[in-house]
């Protein structure tokens, strides 16, 4: 079996305990990846002060060369890096190679963006007290950037952060999820053959309620960077002082189904929005909102496409999904399911549990009580509810503790600027579901979604400050 060690320091390193990583659909341990000490930590911490005197005096075009030579590395190892996904995440194959693609592409926008980190000329004497004055700012990088990141895109969820943050000037102290670290160690072994300076980023594997309690409370990391659960994300924001935190969680993201064009499309889309990575998607497709006129046939045709749908062995090329993280996901999943038809929804496909595998799943009749409405279910299942109203369903979709993407289907541009301007989400989406998402954009959202953007240009805003530079007194 694979042993890995992490690097901390400038330099790889075993350890005395090792954790294990499985494979969630066969169950098998697959490597055993070194686990960081308190020591290990605090080293790395003095390394990351180290790294961040180094890279933020890097010149922008070096940051950028070197972020467009891991991109390259990357692109090279696709397969490598898809298989790696597949083998500790569980996700479908096309769906890994899909998503080292968007890395790829990911780390591109981080470079060209370390050349274009804005800043501004004001104007002085708009105020009484700037005559004679100048005034203008940069932006400086913040020091520090503790990243902590989730199962589920273990490769570019990572580079969200990674690469924004060096493209700032930062350095980075990476803590990825410890159910699928080996990514992350084989992108890090990148960025150092792309020539980051060795110290400008540490690897910190270990359980997240330890390793979050050291990093919340040292007082040299200046921003932690979070993807997770919103319980999780609360957690930290409510213990790192006076840091800055930028949180991305998630969500029970809804699509209104106001107007159909062209069913194929409108179909493979949901089957796309509710199941691709069996629904493990922080802006899976959760809540559809159907206008009352197409109810009946859309459920018709989307259980029929449900039941289609290739599920098994992330290995082979037709699966669209596979397992889940883990049985004790699937297992919660399966008692929110029950405890909705308990309470009279009615499982119109789905519904079942093998291991850690649910069917594709939908319900309808549901109150606004049930879990599987009102929580994020993080699972393959949707629900559908049936509106005449599309003002009052815009209501509803609102009365929710989540606020990411929205979907929306319409062609009156009436009803696409009322939702955009009513939807209380980071995105309105109109014409597709809401899990679309490119990687440039401003992406993040309200309420318990959290707090914050990614997308390298909005990343390194979040992760550098404003410095002022005023000159008084001048013979202007
Ligand atoms: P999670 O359980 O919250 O874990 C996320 C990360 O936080 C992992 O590295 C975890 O470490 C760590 N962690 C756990 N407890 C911690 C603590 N007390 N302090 C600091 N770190 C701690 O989330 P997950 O199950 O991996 O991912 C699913 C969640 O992420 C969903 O809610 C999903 O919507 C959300 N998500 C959001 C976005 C977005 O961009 N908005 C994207 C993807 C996922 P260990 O696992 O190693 O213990």
């Amino acid at each position: 079996m694979e042993e890995f060690q992490i690097y901390i320091s400038g330099e790889w390193k075993s350890s005395d305990h090792y954790i294990s990583v499985f494979n969630p659909y066969t169950g098998e341990e697959i490597a055993r990846v070194a686990e960081s000490s308190r020591k290990d930590f605090d080293l790395a911490v003095k390394s990351c002060e180290l790294g961040f005197k180094k890279n933020r005096y890097l010149p922008a075009f070096q940051r950028a060369e070197i972020l467009h030579k891991v991109s390259e590395l990357l692109s090279q190892k696709e397969e490598e890096f898809a298989q790696v996904i597949t083998n500790e995440s569980g996700k479908a194959i096309k769906y890994s190679r899909g998503e080292v693609r968007r890395a790829v592409e990911n780390l591109q926008f981080s470079a060209e963006a370390a050349k274009h980190v804005k800043g501004k000329v004001l104007v002085p004497d708009a105020a009484k007290g700037g005559i004679k004055h100048k005034l203008f700012y940069e932006r400086f990088p913040l020091g520090i950037i503790a990243a902590i990141t989730p199962f589920n895109f273990p490769l570019n969820l990572v580079v969200h952060k990674i690469a924004p943050a060096i493209a700032a000037g930062n350095s980075v102290l990476l803590k990825p999820s410890s159910l699928t670290p080996i990514t992350s160690i084989k992108l890090i072994e990148l960025f150092l053959e792309a020539g980051l300076p060795p110290h400008a980023v540490n690897l910190v594997i270990g359980r997240g309620d330890i390793v979050g309690d050291w990093i919340t409370g040292n007082e040299k990391i200046n921003m932690i960077t979070f993807t997770g659960s919103p319980s999780v994300g609360k957690w930290i924001k409510n213990n790192s002082g006076m840091k800055k935190v930028s949180l991305e969680l998630g969500a029970n993201s809804p699509l209104i189904i106001d107007e159909i064009r062209d069913w194929d499309k409108l179909i493979s889309r949901c089957v796309t929005g509710v199941l691709a990575n069996g629904g493990q998607v922080c802006i899976s497709t959760q809540r559809i909102y159907i206008n009352t006129t197409y109810y009946d046939e859309f459920k018709k045709r989307l259980t029929a496409a449900f039941k289609k749908v290739n599920v098994g062995n992330p290995t082979e090329e037709k699966v669209e999904y596979s397992s889940l993280i883990s049985e004790k996901e699937a297992v919660r999943i399966e008692a929110w399911l029950k405890e909705a038809e308990k309470n009279g929804a009615n499982i119109i496909t789905g519904g079942k549990r093998f291991k850690s595998i649910i069917e594709p799943t939908l319900v309808e009749d549901i109150k606004p009580d049930m879990k599987i409405y009102s929580s994020e279910i993080f699972g393959p299942v949707a629900v559908l509810i049936p509106y005449d109203n599309f003002s009052d369903v815009l209501d509803r979709v609102n009365n929710s503790q989540f606020g990411l993407n929205a979907g929306v289907y319409t062609s009156e541009i009436n009803k696409a600027f009322l939702a955009y301007e009513k939807l209380e989400s980071g995105a309105v989406i109109i014409n597709d579901i809401p899990t679309w998402r490119v990687d440039h954009m401003p992406y993040g959202g309200v309420k318990n979604s959290g707090s914050g953007r990614e997308g390298p240009e909005f990343a390194i805003e979040e992760m550098s400050e404003i410095k002022l530079m005023v000159f008084a007194d001048l013979d202007t």
